[in-house]
């Protein structure tokens, strides 16, 4: 029995647009005093007049460039109706027929993950259950929310994490969003269901996973359940058919809500109230020319540098922290800079928080090219300090007498005293090379870890010989 998991994500986006999607109402509800962003527009009075968000829609666009999709030039809004109470019209406004991006694509490790569509809607309000009591907040209704949406191509709980956190660092790349999964910024739905050998089990859609742990736990369960359910009575569905579960973190169980549910049942239909949208192609154009460069771009270029996989990852990891490493190397191409630069900033300078204004490259640069006279330990002193006083290492290290002597006389003299000093550690190299180690240490301590380690080693061993 061979059994591939069949893994698709929605994953909703909300937009932190100013004003919300159809109305002026601040968008920013998280931690407001509850219905205090509402309007008639928003609250699904009778008679209120919808006027799409032009950022939104720019923002969908440029999402769907960034992850590879086709703009559909032409789009218009559709009315989903169902009936729940943080849904005051009994409808959302959402796109089925014409989304803004269509046909994308993800890199996860060398997978192509496709994208299937990402389309523009609006949050619903807040239910939230105190007691017996349920209380409605309005906050949220209307807030612009992107849906992307996968083909079922994942295959595993761990490549829908590396998906989710791809979708999450290109949308704050973007600057779109916070895409913060706790604060709900950033919320998934998994589909999952089971290829086994030639049969498929019938498709599950899971509910309210608020966490990434529990977006994993959720698909991990699925796929356990599924596989018992059809060990015990091997009956498969039609493949295409799908149930809806929910998901309770805290008995970590997926639990039946509802059986047989499809896009008929919504009875979707276009928004009369908003006309149809065109976008240009000199529009589109547009967009893509604010696209920053994407994290794989960064990554192929830091790779070219010759940094290891897991550098070029770590620096690119958020926009902020690569346009730091960008900004200390500047033109430089020099492999070994870049390597340096990489390891104070992931080592003494990943320890404090860092802004790009008072990054002074020179300071990099000054210190990269003085290497050799200074220990490591004292680079990475150096590198904090004049980060944090603003004052030129190299003058740092001066005052603080943190050069090494690398002057072959001075430390030939004091070789010369060391080994006239311990005839029988040299009795001791003689037999064996490696114990060299003691002499240098000796050599160290007698200009008090001023001298260069190498170059010191360098002495001894000639005079030894
Ligand atoms: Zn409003």
């Amino acid at each position: 029995m061979t059994i591939t998991p069949i893994i698709g994500l929605e994953v909703h986006i909300e937009l932190k647009t100013k004003s919300k999607m159809f109305c002026g109402c601040d968008a920013s509800h998280f931690h407001i005093e509850p219905n205090t962003h509402t309007c008639p527009v928003c609250l699904g009075l009778p008679g209120a007049l919808p006027v799409p968000n032009k950022v939104a829609c720019e923002w969908t666009i440029k999402l769907g460039l960034a992850l590879g999709c086709s703009i559909n030039q032409e789009t218009f809004f559709e009315r989903k109706n169902y009936f729940y109470p943080d849904l005051p019209k009994g409808y959302q406004i959402t796109q089925l027929q014409k989304p803004f991006a269509v046909n994308g694509k993800l890199n996860i490790d060398g997978r192509l993950i496709r994208i299937n569509r990402a389309h523009l809607e609006e949050d619903t309000g807040k239910s939230q259950h105190i007691g017996d009591e349920t209380f409605l907040d309005f906050n949220r209704s209307g807030v612009p929310l992107v849906e992307i949406v996968s083909e079922p191509d994942i295959s595993s709980p761990e490549e829908a994490k590396k998906y989710l956190g791809k979708i999450q660092q290109i949308v704050r790349y973007l600057g779109i969003s916070d895409a913060d999964i706790e604060k709900g910024s950033m919320r998934c739905e998994p589909t999952v269901n089971l290829k086994i050998d030639d049969v498929f089990t019938p498709l599950v859609e899971i509910k309210n996973v608020a966490s990434l742990t529990g977006v994993l736990l959720a698909i991990q369960f699925e796929i356990n359940r599924q596989t018992e359910q059809f060990k015990k009575d091997g009956v498969t569905k039609e493949h295409g058919e799908k149930t809806t579960r929910g998901w309770d973190a805290e008995k970590s169980v997926t639990f039946l809500q509802r059986e047989k549910e499809g896009s008929a049942d919504y009875r979707y239909f276009p928004e009369p109230d908003i006309p149809p949208i065109e976008f240009f192609k000199e529009q589109i154009e547009a967009i893509r020319a604010t696209l920053p460069e994407m994290p794989d771009a960064k990554i192929a270029k830091y790779k070219a540098l010759f940094l290891s996989d897991y550098d070029a990852n770590l620096l690119a990891e958020d926009s902020a922290f690569s346009a730091i490493f960008e900004k200390i190397l500047g033109d430089s191409t020099n492999p070994d800079f870049a390597k340096f630069i990489t390891n104070l900033l992931i080592g003494p300078l990943k320890t404090i928080e860092i802004t790009i204004d008072k990054i002074n490259p020179l300071h990099f640069k000054n210190l990269f090219d003085k290497k050799s006279d200074l220990s490591s330990s004292a680079i990475k002193q150096l590198v904090l300090e004049s980060y944090q006083t603003g004052i030129n290492p190299l003058i740092l290290a001066q005052k603080q007498n943190l050069f090494q002597v690398s002057d072959a006389g001075a430390i030939e003299n004091m070789a010369k005293k060391i080994i006239a000093d311990n005839p029988k550690a040299i009795a001791d190299y003689k037999k064996n090379p490696q114990s060299i180690g003691f002499l240098i240490g000796q050599l160290m301590k007698a200009s008090a870890g001023s001298a260069n380690p190498q170059v010191a080693k360098e002495i001894l061993e000639k005079l030894l010989k």
